[in-house]
């Protein structure tokens, strides 16, 4: 999925122009494997992993202490 850094957001891939550029602002797009991930979603898969481990935690401790 194409990225657009100037706009924060992702641009689907039939709204890229010819030339590769964002159909908002215009600058030139990074698209394909090289494209880093955004920073965003990094941040929604650490944040889903500390309460998936918090869980895990709160499940262990009500074992040990029932
Ligand atoms: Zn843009």
């Amino acid at each position: 999925m194409p990225w657009c850094d100037t706009c924060d957001r992702l641009v689907d891939d039939d709204q890229v122009t010819d030339e590769g550029h964002c159909p908002t602002c215009d600058s030139k797009i990074v698209a394909g494997p090289k494209e880093p991930m955004p920073w965003r979603f990094r941040l929604m898969i650490i944040a889903t992993v500390i309460y998936l481990g918090w869980r895990a935690y709160q499940g262990v401790e009500w074992l040990v202490h029932r």
